[in-house]
């Protein structure tokens, strides 16, 4: 039986056609700027999304590590969510290597920052103080996409504070499908962009720093310092270049699983589903049972993440199909 993989969109393996296009790219040194397919992949998200460069990067982690200390110096500060995954899930990245400081903020329940704590979390000009540089999000939000018109007051009160604007855009493509919006429409209001391929849109690796061509040559150099310049890189960025042809359109499938998921459990006992935004579910399941829902689910051949509460995150993706999610959906039908 195969194993059905609900932790996470990072899950997915690359399918046949993916990989014969990584066989078959053109590649050179990328720490040179000689890899026709990376130039090409780099060139093509920041026609989509509007910048004038874009950089290829082994992870997410690292690009938007680069970003901020693009954006910011030794001092600096940056206001993010208290959540984030930024602030909390990349070791503290910003602090350890670039001497930056977090101002975390408590999000709204829509992974918005509410303007009037970010206006406040700004320093004044004195020496007692960080300087506070940057803003950051993260659009999908617990698979939410935060609202555009909320973009766009973000984005004003940035540009009137002199603050610049930074999204981690994990999951851009999947808030674009879901709003029914270009990526352009979310992007246009950033200073720079992450894109992660090795999400939903199930390249095996890799990321994309977007943004102007000043700040993607300093992150350039912070990625070699990094240890991220890599060479024949093209092999990869082929299968990135491939999923932005194939996998996006798909999202809505996800997505559309994922609501398939969300309604068939909240009907069961013992479960409470607490949401569905995009290709992820949370749910709640009673305290009492949460500890023999992993096992059960393991000789089922399906694996979820469960953590320390009663919260368990589901997620759909590009490896589960219809006769897939039925599987799941039976398997809870039995628990
Ligand atoms: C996965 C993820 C990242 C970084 O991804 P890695 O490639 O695993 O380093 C950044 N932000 C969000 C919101 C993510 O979900």
């Amino acid at each position: 039986m195969d194993w059905i993989d609900l932790r996470s969109d990072t899950v997915t393996r690359p399918g046949p056609a993916m990989r014969a296009a990584m066989l078959q790219a053109e590649v050179g040194d990328d720490v040179y700027g000689d890899d026709p397919t990376v130039n090409a992949l780099q060139q093509r998200l920041a026609d989509d999304l509007g910048f004038e460069a874009g950089l290829f990067v082994p992870s997410g982690t690292q690009s938007n590590l680069l970003a901020l200390m693009a954006h910011c110096q030794r001092g600096d500060e940056y206001v993010v969510g208290m959540e984030a995954h930024t602030y909390k899930y990349e070791g503290g990245g910003a602090a350890v290597l670039g001497s930056i400081q977090p101002q975390p903020i408590v999000q709204a329940e829509d992974g918005t920052l509410p303007l009037d704590a970010v206006e406040r979390a700004i320093k004044p000009i004195d020496p007692h103080f960080a300087r506070t540089k940057l803003v950051c999000l993260e659009n999908t939000w617990h698979g939410r996409p935060l609202p555009l018109a909320y973009l766009a007051d973000i984005r004003n009160l940035c540009a009137r504070r002199g603050l610049a604007l930074h999204l981690d855009g994990a999951r851009l493509y999947n808030a674009a499908v879901a709003q029914d919006v270009g990526v352009r429409a979310i992007a246009q209001y950033f200073d720079s962009v992450s894109v992660c391929l090795s999400k939903g849109l199930g390249a095996p690796v890799g990321s994309v720093l977007l943004g102007a061509h000043a700040l993607i040559e300093t992150a350039r150099r912070w990625r070699k310092v990094a240890g991220g310049g890599m060479r024949q890189a093209g092999i990869l960025a082929a299968a990135g270049v491939y999923a932005l042809d194939h996998h996006v359109a798909r999202l809505a499938d996800d997505h559309a699983r994922a609501a398939r998921l969300a309604d068939a459990l909240r009907d069961l006992p013992g479960i409470d589903v607490i949401g569905q935004h995009t290709n992820m579910v949370f749910l709640e399941v009673a305290s009492s049972q949460v500890d023999a829902l992993k096992p059960y689910m393991e000789a089922a051949h399906i694996r979820l993440s469960i953590g320390d509460g009663p919260g368990i995150r589901l997620v759909t993706h590009l490896d589960i199909d219809d006769a897939g999610l039925s599987r799941v959906i039976e398997a809870f039908q039995h628990f």
